[in-house]
């Protein structure tokens, strides 16, 4: 496949193109997965779209299927070559989210006993929103889908 959407100024991109070099681990014709720079644990990895896009929203929803494929195919065998039971994987859409490579991607993060990290419950310390109304938020939603 012609890699597509493609921009200039983007370090992942950069990488896509191999104009700045990564230590790869797995690549199909629409996603690439690497070894993140600053690891937060041994095997941390990151699997990007051959496509430029800030937000997983905002990508073709091809794109998007082939991200979760990979994310599947790579979490077993991340897993295993650093000896973990668990992973946390994850994506930060929006710089609000604690963004700061504006190309889509996510995290595979290895998770051992007592490595002093926490679920994603603990991502948010001062939740702001007015009183919940379930039903009102799920009608929201629903009527943008
Ligand atoms: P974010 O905070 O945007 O979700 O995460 C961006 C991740 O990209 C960070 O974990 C950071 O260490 C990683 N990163 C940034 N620049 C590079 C790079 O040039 N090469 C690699 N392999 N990882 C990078
Ligand atoms: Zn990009």
């Amino acid at each position: 496949m012609e890699l597509i959407n493609l921009m200039d100024s983007c370090i992942f991109c950069a990488i896509i193109e191999g104009d700045i070099p990564s230590h790869s681990v797995y690549e199909d014709e629409t996603t690439l997965a690497f070894l993140d720079i600053n690891p937060i644990s041994v095997g941390h990895t990151l699997i990007i779209p051959k496509y430029h896009s800030s937000k997983i929203n905002q990508l073709p929803i091809s794109f998007a299927t082939s991200l979760m494929q990979t994310v599947h195919t790579l979490t077993g065998p991340i897993e295993k070559a650093v000896g973990a039971n668990a992973t946390t994987i994850a994506f930060n859409n929006g710089s609000e989210a604690g963004q700061e490579v504006p190309h889509v991607h996510c995290h595979i993060i290895p998770r051992f006993e007592q490595d002093g990290g926490k679920s994603v419950h603990s991502l948010v310390e001062s939740p702001s929103h007015p009183p919940l109304d379930f039903s009102d938020i799920v009608m929201s939603i629903k009527n943008l889908i």
